[in-house]
């Protein structure tokens, strides 16, 4: 049969989600997830929500969610705009920002499904390669992003977890003449973030979601900050309902839970730097994670060997394929029996 595809769809191998996999008494640490579950107050806001309200649209705007982030980034409403989850709104951004004329940079490795959107609007990827061994960033990153019209940080990075130090970021908005688009989906887990760069620079977006840091992966919520002019241009691109009501009404009840999301961090932030540690000692080369995962090499520099080993005794981490990646596994970081298991059996193997 013919192809009635538009060429650049085609040649899209279209982007691979970490699985989900149904097996019992799995342990999956491969999508970095959160371990603890939302908010008590999450349970509460769905018994009281009123069903009947579901015949109606949501709110466009999500204005009630935009007016709470707005309050925390100590913006307005006017430089706030929500989505279902932070891949509607990178894919808004590489919409509005990328075409076959307007190339996007990313550095490389990060995450794979900028490549994918780049593709679907047929634009050129420009990769910029993070230093090795230890995956830090480019002094001169604004010009290896060449003549690309938008730039990605992901900050923390994924998969290597680590964190372009912010004076680097903000020399990049400085010299970059384009978007700078800020991935901030595991910037809870940092020390520090960008959102002060907003108002600093009018070329900035900086990206958050409750999929990571909220344990909110299957409610689908984000939210993206920007100059007002930015803001107002991605929402002209953006779906016409693209927060269900639900999602709104639970997003609001996990969100204003602070004290619970900061413990909830605080924890996963700990078992982190312990299983660092640990197997550090185990002879893993591992870059210092700033995010709620760990990016491992085992000690034969072996990734795949080690995920399918894992695999076999039902943990399930993630790998990815390449010359420099195929060396690691990626492990999320679970609950404490989850890593405890994870390091019974990296030790019987590599000890
Ligand atoms: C998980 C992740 C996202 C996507 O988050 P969703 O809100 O679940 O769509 C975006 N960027 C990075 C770097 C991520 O790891």
């Amino acid at each position: 049969m013919k192809s009635y595809f538009r060429p650049e769809i085609d040649a899209l191998a279209g982007y691979t989600a970490g699985e989900q996999p149904k097996i019992a008494n799995l342990i999956k640490l491969n999508t970095n997830e959160n371990p603890y579950p939302p908010s008590p107050a999450v349970a509460k806001a769905l018994q009281e929500f009123d069903i009947d309200r579901l015949r109606r649209y949501p709110d466009p705007f999500a204005d009630e969610l935009r007016d709470l982030f707005a309050a925390d980034c100590k913006v307005k409403r006017e430089n706030v705009i929500a989505g279902n989850g932070s891949d509607d709104l990178l894919t808004m951004c590489f919409r509005a920002f990328t075409s076959p004329e307007h190339p996007v940079a990313v550095f490389d490795p990060s995450y794979s499904l900028y490549p994918v959107l780049a593709a679907m609007q047929g634009a050129e990827v420009i990769k910029v390669s993070l230093n090795m061994p230890d995956f830090s960033y480019p002094e001169n990153g604004a010009t290896l992003a060449g003549k690309a019209n938008m730039l990605v940080i992901t900050r923390p990075n994924a998969p290597t977890g680590t964190l372009c130090p912010k004076e680097l970021v903000r020399k990049y908005c400085r010299e970059f003449d384009g978007i700078v688009l800020i991935d901030e989906a595991y910037g809870d887990f940092a020390a520090d973030n960008c959102m002060d760069l907003v108002a600093e620079f009018d070329n900035v977006i900086v990206m958050r979601t409750f999929s990571k840091s909220c344990s909110m992966a299957g409610v689908r919520l984000g939210y993206a900050v920007s100059d007002p002019v930015i803001i107002e241009g991605l929402m002209k691109l953006k779906d016409s309902y693209n927060v269900d009501m639900l999602s709104q009404v639970v997003g609001k009840a996990n969100y204003l839970d602070k004290s619970y999301r900061a413990e909830c961090i605080s924890a996963i932030r700990r078992d982190r730097d312990a299983m660092r540690d640990a197997l550090l000692k185990l002879g893993f080369e591992i870059p210092e994670s700033h995010a709620n995962f760990l990016f491992a090499a085992p000690p034969d520099g072996n990734g795949e060997a080690c995920f399918l080993y894992l695999r076999e005794n039902a943990v399930l981490v993630r790998y990815f394929k390449g010359s420099v990646t195929g060396r690691y596994i990626r492990i999320t970081i679970g609950t404490p029996e989850e890593n405890a298991r994870v390091l019974e059996l990296l030790t019987s193997k590599y000890a």
